[in-house]
């Protein structure tokens, strides 16, 4: 210990690939960023957003897909941050790509209506998980291993479900994703929901005891705050 160790923040080496992810990403062209959304919109053929923001320089700026009217996919909103990217692991162009299928894939389900509670909103977030894993899968996409790596951390909310469920609906993707390509035959978008929904079903109990430690955890919160 040294005086000095009172004034100044100690260096992490996570905190320093934060940095140089970071910078990365604020290093990519607009060409770039335009072509990583735009090859995500034609996995799922859709059309590019109608809009797309960098949110990077606003504090509270997330990463994420505003719907207005959802049998339209010629009005959706895309916004993105940078910063809140680079604390998932997301330092390249191809990574920014798999991130902007995860965000492609909502607007592609956004006529979709899942069951579960607030919306479905977990089921949406695993099933646009599963997709960007078989984009990835599919076009031999290796940095999903680092999105993988990054979302695995995550708490989980009531919108999203705690990552290593995340992770697991990423990696059956990426698996699934491997037999087609070993069989190297032709798949549809349905097909792939089709495969969603089995492992929906198989990994149901685990979803729905997340589900409820969730609800009482939120539940306490509640009660602690209103007495
Ligand atoms: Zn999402």
């Amino acid at each position: 210990m040294s005086e000095y160790d009172n004034f100044l923040p100690r260096p992490t080496m996570d905190g320093f690939l934060r940095r140089v992810d970071l910078r990365a990403l604020k290093g990519l062209t607009e060409d770039e960023i335009k072509d990583a959304i735009s090859s995500a919109c034609d996995f799922f053929g859709i059309p590019f957003p109608a809009f797309v923001q960098d949110l990077s320089n606003f504090k509270f700026g997330r990463t994420m897909f505003v719907n207005i009217d959802p049998t339209s996919f010629g009005d959706d909103l895309l916004y993105y941050n940078m910063n809140e990217l680079a604390q998932l692991h997301v330092g390249t162009a191809e990574a920014f790509s798999i991130i902007m299928s995860h965000e492609m894939a909502h607007r592609y389900l956004q006529g979709v209506r899942f069951e579960g509670p607030y919306n479905g909103s977990w089921q949406n977030e695993l099933a646009a998980d599963f997709l960007m894993a078989c984009r990835a899968g599919l076009f031999g996409m290796s940095q999903i291993n680092n999105v993988i790596e990054g979302l695995e951390k995550t708490q989980g909310s009531k919108s999203h479900p705690k990552g290593y469920l995340r992770a697991n609906f990423i990696r059956h993707g990426l698996k699934i994703a491997q037999q087609i390509r070993n069989e190297s035959r032709p798949v549809t978008m349905n097909d792939l929901l089709n495969e969603y929904g089995k492992h929906y079903q198989e990994m149901l109990s685990y979803v729905k005891k997340d589900e409820k430690e969730i609800y009482n955890l939120i539940e306490r919160m509640r009660r602690y705050i209103s007495e």
